[in-house]
């Protein structure tokens, strides 16, 4: 099964997608998280894109389309989950070309629906552990009294440098701009599905487990 997390930044796509690698084998594919790695391993693809990420910008179609091309030729296990990706109608087709060319198709794409206020306090004040990258909030999920990780008991916590609110008025202005028109284009492949992203998160895991199990 391959799908998709769809949502403007701070909609839970990097929450939930742990939440399938943990229960349906599936790879998660953050094209984020890649550009994160590939920025502190300092190398001039990762220098470029530093620059872009921390003032909220998308990164070019070119980097990211090649990045998720590396990693489709790898194991496949239960499926893909892509999250942050595609970000723009060009990375869109070619997903969907290099899903055709592996004889694969996309089960669904989970729009995860969240108001725009509460995105700016989600996202500020978000930490996640060093570890094992369980998310905290300094209001809705402080990190425990003992500083320690609740899911693998590390230490070391860390804050996105974009994670701020500066960097994320642009972050949303590009979705708006450049990844909303996303939904109109799976709605009319007929692969949208919705879920209520401001809902619990254990809620928001049974409306996308229902979606995934029809
Ligand atoms: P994320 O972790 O998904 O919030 O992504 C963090 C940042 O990485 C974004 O603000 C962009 O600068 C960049 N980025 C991640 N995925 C993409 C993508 N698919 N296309 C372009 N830029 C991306």
């Amino acid at each position: 099964m391959n799908i998709i997390l769809l949502g403007p930044p701070g909609a839970g796509k990097g929450t939930q997608a742990r939440v399938l690698v943990d229960e349906r084998d599936m790879i998660q594919l953050s094209t984020g998280d890649m550009l994160r790695e590939a920025r502190s391993s300092g190398t001039e693809m990762g220098k470029v894109v530093a620059e872009v990420m921390d003032k909220g910008g998308l990164v070019t179609d070119e980097i990211v389309i090649g990045l998720i091309r590396e990693k489709l030729e790898g194991e496949k296990k239960g499926g893909f989950i892509f999250d942050g990706f595609p970000r723009t109608l060009a990375q869109a087709d070619a997903l969907a070309d290099l899903l055709a060319d592996m004889g694969e198709a996309l089960d669904a794409v989970v729009e995860l629906q969240v108001e725009e206020e509460a995105l700016v306090a989600r996202i500020v004040g978000r930490s996640t552990c060093g570890n094992c990258g369980e998310v905290y909030h300094d209001v809705t999920k402080p990190i425990p009294a003992d500083g320690k990780c609740a899911n693998c008991g590390g230490t070391e916590f860390k804050r996105r440098a974009d994670d701020n609110e500066e960097s994320l008025k642009t972050r949303l202005m590009e979705y708006y701009k450049k990844t909303s028109p996303l939904i109109g284009y799976y709605y009319a492949k007929d692969d949208l599905r919705r879920v209520d992203g401001l809902a619990e998160m254990s809620e928001v895991k049974r409306q996308i487990d229902e979606i995934l199990s029809n």
